[in-house]
């Protein structure tokens, strides 16, 4: 969990969403970078078909994801145009200042800021810290009873945010939250008191602040009417052609405010409360900024759980680093100029001067109800499984604790919080980088084998074109030389020497076997279908491997077979597959001149099964490989073999939607691995 720290020029503030929260999302600017996610400290987002949409019911309103959302996804309801038409309509209208407006306004004197928001429209423009300082009392007498009584611990309250996460994440401290109101709504009830006269109309209040969760507060009290963030206090100047340089100075409307001036900074309200705070002596803790507040809560909240003891008795918590540090304050001030701001008004304004006069207004309101209540949250959220969690992460090639990388891109702290986050519903899968690089590699490597393969395949199929017109002209000159090369070796037989005989016999032989390739050239080019139909292909291949003693007269090579009895009945075309299997074991046979040893098995895999010819042979040319499949490519003499067995075999087994290989075994001898897919047998007949 990190503060807000990116500062966009892109407005933040808009009018879209349903109006319940403070802070809503443009779904469409949302570009799924998962920085809100990984901002939010609640996690408070739902990313759903990749966009990421807050969850109202666990929000806190922070504002953090809105600084952190480059594209001005994150936006926080403008109040502006509500503002305006308060102003426009002619009742009385008022505002507050919180203290911090110093470190939101550098340069501008508070009596020019306080002008500048009179030249508004503003009837009265006061001061929040005059809230703060009846807070203040009410704090310092609820403490000094609690020291007094013992036992128990107090959580401040008038960071909303606080306020807010207590309630929605971790319920059991409600009550230890101090049921006091904010300074905003303590002055709310002064402005009230001071302005509504019996039959008159009553005021608009606007509070002018640091805050975004002011907005959500304001329209749970009910008790002022709209929330403008300093940004949009500069918009309001825009809007109204107001310019606070030249503003007519004007000082704030009494009741001037007193030490209620340093709630903005860590430990402000214990000062104003007159607490020790003495680090050795003092059992409170001032703790500011996101991390180490919602940290601090959980472990509190895990105490009361178990009951453990908690020594400290008092925690002054902000939610953000002071409220000069809020997401609705940019400028380029830093944090630290910010401070300085402050702490330079209030020694300059800070403690008033007319000591007795704050005392004499201040005793005027001794007597509002400063006292409020709180609504946790009903938490009925179950423990995920562990083997849900354990199979969300196996869905992102997570099966082990090595391969969670736990490197945030998601959002989540860790890979485990982010499967939790998936089983909730308020996650998905493809939010894992790495997860989501890796299926692009893999899609890459599948792209780029289909790309070969389809190289491959017009490589094939414009040489079987070329092919076949070349064998289909060459087929009628061949069949007369044929016809009439046996015809003038049964004359030259009849009637003359034997040498011409011999001669004439040589012509036929060749003759032969230029249509023995030409018949090749044609089987391979031609338009092939399958007809498949439930085989035995383990007997197939038995069969084949019977044939071997035929192709092998002299007995030189030894088959071995080694059958997969698993392997059932598949859809295959039954003479096409033994057309492959006799052209590898014939290769087989051809390697082995001086004898040696055909193995053919069958194994079944998953979801597919495999054929193997492997031989004892001298195996095939390293430089071979490649073209081994692609026609014309032959390792055996010339005028041996055609060139075109393997290309026919090749395309038998793609058109069956395996593939082969061929690779030469670590101990010798050529291999030939046909892989097809498991088919099962099912009734029938089918061609393709
Ligand atoms: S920060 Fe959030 S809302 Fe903005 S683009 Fe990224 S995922 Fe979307
Ligand atoms: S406002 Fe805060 S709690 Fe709400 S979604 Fe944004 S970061 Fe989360
Ligand atoms: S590896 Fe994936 S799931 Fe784990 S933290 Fe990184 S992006 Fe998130």
């Amino acid at each position: 969990m990190a503060g807000p720290t990116t500062r966009t020029t892109r407005s933040r503030y808009g009018t879209g969403g349903d109006d319940s929260l403070a802070v809503y999302t443009v779904a469409e600017r949302c570009r799924k970078c998962y920085s809100c996610v990984r901002t939010c400290p609640t996690k408070a987002i739902r990313v759903h078909g990749g966009q990421a949409d807050i969850i109202a019911s666990e929000c806190i309103s922070c504002g953090y994801c809105v600084p952190t959302c480059s594209q001005a996804a994150k936006r926080i309801r403008s109040a502006l145009a509500g503002v305006v038409s308060l102003l426009d309509s002619g009742q009385p209208c008022c505002t507050m200042v919180a203290p911090s407006f110093p470190a939101a306004f550098p340069g501008l004197e508070p009596q020019s800021l306080v002008g500048a928001l009179a030249s508004c429209g503003f009837d009265h423009v006061y001061e929040v810290a005059f809230g703060a300082d009846l807070v203040s009392c009410e704090y310092s007498r609820r403490y000094r009873s609690m020291e007094a009584n013992g036992g128990g611990f107090l959580i401040s309250s008038p960071c909303p945010v606080v306020v807010s996460y207590v309630e929605k994440i971790c319920p059991e401290l409600a009550s230890h939250l101090a049921g006091v109101v904010s300074p905003m709504e303590a002055m709310a009830k002064v402005i009230r008191e001071r302005l509504t006269a019996p039959n008159a109309p009553q005021p608009g209040i606007v509070f002018i602040g640091p805050c975004v969760a002011k907005k959500d507060e304001a329209r749970r009290l009910g008790i002022v009417d709209e929330v403008l963030t300093y940004d949009e206090v500069h918009e309001l100047f825009e809007a109204r052609g107001v310019d606070p340089a030249v503003a007519p100075a004007r000082e704030f409307d009494p009741p001037r405010a007193n030490l209620g001036r340093v709630y903005p900074l860590a430990g402000g309200l214990l000062r104003a409360a007159d607490v020790d705070t003495d680090l050795l002596e003092s059992p409170v803790s001032i703790e500011e900024g996101s991390v180490r507040v919602t940290d601090l809560l959980l472990e509190l909240a895990s105490d009361v759980r178990h009951g453990r003891p908690v020594p400290t008795k008092f925690f002054d918590l902000l939610f953000c680093e002071g409220c000069v540090g809020g997401p609705a304050v940019s400028n380029d001030l830093t944090f630290y100029e910010r401070k300085r701001n402050v702490v330079s008004f209030i020694k300059r304004r800070g403690v008033v001067h007319d000591q007795e006069r704050w005392v004499e207004q201040h005793a005027q309101y001794l007597n509002l109800d400063l006292t409020r209540t709180f609504t946790p949250a009903e938490r009925s959220e179950h423990p995920v499984a562990e083997h849900e969690i354990q199979a969300i992460l196996a869905r992102t090639g997570k099966h082990d604790p090595e391969d969670e990388l736990n490197c945030r891109a998601c959002g989540y702290d860790s890979c485990r919080e982010k499967a939790i986050a998936v089983s909730r519903g308020i996650a998905e899968v493809d939010m894992c980088l790495p997860y989501l690089i890796s299926r692009l590699e893999q899609a890459i490597d599948e792209l780029k084998e289909s790309q070969s393969r389809l190289v491959q395949t017009e490589k094939l199929a414009s040489m079987g074109q070329m092919a076949a017109g070349i064998a289909h002209e060459l087929n009628n000159p061949l069949g007369i030389v044929l016809m009439y090369s046996h015809l003038l070796k049964t004359q030259i037989t009849d009637g003359h020497d034997g040498h011409s005989g011999e001669d004439v016999e040589r012509i036929v032989r060749e003759a032969e076997r230029a249509r023995t390739i030409v018949q090749g050239i044609l089987n391979f080019a031609r338009e092939n279908r399958l007809e498949l139909r439930a085989t035995d292909v383990n007997a197939l291949v038995r069969e084949a491997a019977r044939g071997v003693a035929s192709l092998d007269p002299a007995n030189r090579a030894g088959v071995e077979v080694h059958l997969d009895e698993r392997l059932e009945e598949q859809r295959v075309d039954a003479s096409q597959l033994r057309q492959v299997l006799d052209n590898l074991l014939k290769n087989a046979v051809e390697a082995m001149p001086d004898g040696g040893t055909i193995a053919v098995e069958t194994s079944l895999g998953d979801g597919a099964y495999e054929i193997r010819v492997t031989d004892t042979g001298p195996g095939i040319p390293e430089k071979m490989l490649p073209h081994l499949f692609t026609p014309f490519h032959t390792t055996k003499g010339v005028g041996k073999g055609t060139g075109l067995g393997l290309a026919v075999c090749y395309g038998i087994v793609k058109m069956h939607g395996g593939s082969i290989r061929a690779t030469n075994r670590p101990t010798g001898g050529a291999c030939f691995e046909i892989t097809l897919p498991e088919t099962g047998s099912s009734a029938g007949e089918s061609f393709v």
